[in-house]
């Protein structure tokens, strides 16, 4: 077999080629040597690196080391054949943000229809007579340089788009002006909590906590500083209550905080802590500091036919507590 290439005089090398469109990584599997090193020139030649492997096993443990744009795979080889090896190949795991197709090209003698059918069932993407002819393997890395190229286009956009996703399912689950878990993320959570709240009948507590008078604060100190201590009481809620706890923006002034594993007292002195601690910001309001109502609940299951009606004793607490002078902190316990 002569491959043409360097150091071959009667082939086409002195012709001045274009570069190719991209430098591909290259491995070459060939049990026998001459026809390795003829391989090996010709990609070369043609502006390609190579890694060489004398054996399917070997190409294999080149494969893992770094997953190579192009295998060109000898089909006869002792031990694992070309199809065997493209098909381990095949399985190879590669993370999803792994920007790099492995083209397959079998060398082969056999060109009938049933070798060709099992090489690309096997999972190869072209064939290469051999002995090969330098013109038809430069057009077949043509067509392996776009592939790859195309498929990195796509690993590429669908990374964006698995961040941009992320992006809008967060944006859509955070609260504009507090920076906290707003509605929608409470809607999805408490479903979630209640359900397995009821099924393992595990404690679980809610709370919801109001700033008492807003209304009249926003209007003596007006909007903007109405935001400003939304945020701060957000602030307190989420340094206060316990990490694995969550909280919520409700709306308006109202906010909700999720107590999983926790029971109703555990949870009734975790909302005082935060009563305690809007307190202490000594906000001035239009009569003294600013402070919060809250109530609190906990699930009890085979009572609360929902999540709604849980949520529901909570803001019944919470009434109580406005009832009784806010500044405070009830909980409706479950009746038996
Ligand atoms: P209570 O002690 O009974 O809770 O009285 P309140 O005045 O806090 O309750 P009310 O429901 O009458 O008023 C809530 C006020 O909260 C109305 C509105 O001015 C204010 N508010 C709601 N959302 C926002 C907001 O995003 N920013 C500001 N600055 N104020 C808000
Ligand atoms: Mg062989
Ligand atoms: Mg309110
Ligand atoms: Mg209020």
């Amino acid at each position: 077999m002569t491959a043409p290439g360097p150091g071959n005089d009667e082939s086409e090398t002195s012709t001045k080629r274009l570069p190719p469109p991209r430098s591909l990584d290259v491995v070459v599997v060939d049990d026998e040597l001459g026809s390795r090193r003829a391989i090996d020139r010709a990609v070369r030649f043609l502006g390609h690196s190579t890694r060489l492997a004398e054996s399917g096993e070997h190409a294999l443990r080149l494969l893992a080391e770094q997953r190579p744009h192009v295998v060109i795979a000898d089909w006869e080889m002792p031990g694992m054949t070309g199809p065997e090896l493209c098909k381990l190949a095949r399985e190879l795991r590669v993370s999803p943000d792994e920007a790099r197709y492995t083209y397959f090209i079998l060398l082969t003698g056999h060109d009938d229809h049933e070798h060709m059918l099992e090489g690309m069932e096997a999972g190869a993407d072209d064939f290469q007579r051999k002995p090969f002819d330098l013109a038809e393997l430069e057009a077949r890395l043509l067509a392996a340089a776009r592939v790859v190229a195309h498929h990195e286009e796509l690993v590429v956009e669908a990374a964006k788009l698995r961040r941009e996703s992320r992006r809008h399912y967060v944006d859509a689950h955070t609260d504009a002006l507090t920076g906290i878990r707003n509605r929608r993320a409470l809607d999805d959570d408490l479903a979630q909590l209640f359900a397995r709240a009821t099924r393992y009948d595990h404690r679980y507590a809610i709370a919801i906590c109001d700033i008492d008078h807003f209304k009249a604060y926003n209007d003596a100190l007006g909007h903007l500083a109405g935001d400003q201590a939304l945020c701060r009481v957000a602030e307190v809620l989420e340094t206060t209550v316990r990490s694995s706890d969550a909280v919520y923006r409700f709306g308006g002034e109202e906010f909700v905080v999720l107590f999983p594993e926790q029971s109703l007292d555990q949870a009734t002195l975790a909302m005082d802590r935060v009563r305690v601690a809007v307190e202490q910001l000594a906000i001035p309001g239009p009569s003294g500091v600013l402070t919060v109502s809250a109530g609190v609940a906990e699930v009890a299951p085979g009572q609360d036919r929902g999540a709604a009606e849980w949520l529901a004793r909570a803001d019944a607490a919470l009434y109580g507590a406005k009832a009784d002078g806010r500044n405070r902190v009830e909980a409706m316990p479950v009746e038996v």
